[in-house]
């Protein structure tokens, strides 16, 4: 046995044996007609660099893009699941809604329940409205309304959201689930 052969059994460089139906086999990215995009992970505000293959209307796969000087061709376990996102059949795409009492959930249209958080946020806040605190300090607050934000926000979308529900509506709870 070779010096060279020696080491590779040492540190488990061995050459993997292969079957026939192995080495028939080629990366499904491979097919004909594959179109590859660039694009970013949707889930966290890490921002992984992605590189989704298509064919036509359909995701075949999404790796880690090699380019990216963030994640460099790896993904978590959640970015590479990404797929699921988009075409997950498990996938929620209607707007559910549990009425105060009820016990199963109700598809709704997301029209009406876009205006029933506008009604609910505005409705509290007027009900709870604090102009000056005990001791007289102007304060322009509600306490009754709290904002849980997810890590896949990221800087842009936090500045807004924080400008909206602090500047706009006087909520002072605003948090991140990184935070906690
Ligand atoms: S969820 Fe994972 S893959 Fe996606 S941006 Fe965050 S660390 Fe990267």
């Amino acid at each position: 046995m070779s010096l060279l052969h020696r080491v590779r059994r040492h540190v488990g460089h061995m050459p993997q044996p292969h079957t026939k139906a192995t080495l028939s086999l080629s990366p499904r990215i491979t097919q004909p007609g594959v179109k590859s995009t660039i694009s970013v992970c949707p889930y966290c505000a890490v921002g992984c660099s992605q590189v989704v293959y298509s064919i036509g209307n359909e995701i075949i796969d999404i790796e880690g893009n090699p380019d990216s000087p963030i994640n460099g061709g790896t993904l978590c376990p959640k970015g590479a699941a990404t797929r699921g996102l988009v075409q997950s059949p498990l996938r929620v795409t209607t707007v559910k809604y549990r009425p105060p009492h009820g016990t199963a959930w109700e598809d709704r249209p997301l029209d009406w329940a876009m205006d029933r958080i506008a009604d609910l946020v505005a409705s509290t806040r007027d009900r709870t409205w604090t102009h000056r605190d005990a001791e007289g300090r102007l304060v322009n607050r509600t306490l009754a309304i709290g904002h849980l934000g997810g890590a896949t926000l990221d800087n842009e979308e936090n500045y807004l959201i924080k400008k909206l529900f602090t500047a706009g509506l006087g909520i002072v709870a605003v948090e991140n689930q990184a935070r906690i």
